[in-house]
């Protein structure tokens, strides 16, 4: 849903992305995108080699790994166990179910290979995302960081609202984001501004919303 990088031509005010572009600027960060959600685009996206169904190896064997109780399956906890942030811990429960519910696509809870792989791609996508931003490598993402990242993705927010973001997403230490938060903060960010843009037609960064329609947007992008 963010534009790619410098894709802040459009003239849009209110402190969001304009329209965005159909797909990664060259050289991207590797930021999901394109039209219609979350879905991974780019190279080594859905068109994996060898057409539909098809599953590289080395993510069969990922997937194996992964699925510790060989149900063909795996479910958020078996992911979670499986995805260190590169603070030590694991990825949080929130950010897990939040991926398997982008790919669980007959909503069994659980995905298979091949929506494995697609998630496998997708998380991958972030982790080089968060490696770009985080520039002094510190393994987490600072405040400074943050503000930087958000603006090139076409955001401009304030000091403030960057501050209350990282506040929100380290419970902790109030100071850094670890990747897992990061892709909780950026897919609901993305969520948000998708329902608000879509509210928006005049593109004027201010919409009318009735309560019903509030609490649909509210409760859809924060699950
Ligand atoms: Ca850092």
């Amino acid at each position: 849903m963010y534009p790619g990088l410098g894709d802040q031509s459009g003239g849009y005010s209110g402190g969001y992305p304009g329209q965005q572009p159909g797909n990664y600027s060259a050289g991207g960060y590797g930021q999901p995108g394109g039209q219609g959600g979350y879905a991974p685009g780019g190279p080594g996206g859905y068109g994996a080699p060898g057409g539909p169904g098809y599953v590289q190896p080395e993510i069969q064997q990922w997937f194996n790994a992964v699925d510790r109780d060989h149900s063909g399956k795996i479910n958020s906890e078996e992911l979670q166990a499986a995805l260190v942030n590169g603070q030590g811990k694991n990825f949080s429960d929130s950010a897990c179910k939040l991926m398997i519910g982008m790919f669980d696509t007959d909503h069994s809870g659980t995905i298979d290979v091949n929506e494995f792989q697609q998630l496998y791609n997708y998380v991958n996508q972030w982790i080089s995302v968060f490696r770009a931003y985080d520039r002094d490598q510190s393994g987490s993402i600072e405040e400074a960081e943050l503000s930087q990242a958000l603006t090139q993705m076409g955001f401009r927010f304030s000091p403030q609202f960057v501050n209350f973001l990282i506040n929100k997403s380290d419970a902790e230490s109030h100071t850094k984001i670890t990747v897992d938060q990061f892709i909780v903060l950026c897919v609901q960010i993305q969520r948000f501004t998708e329902a608000f843009r879509q509210r928006d037609s005049e593109k004027s960064g201010v919409i009318s919303i009735s309560f019903e329609d509030f609490l649909t947007v509210a409760l859809q992008c924060s699950s």
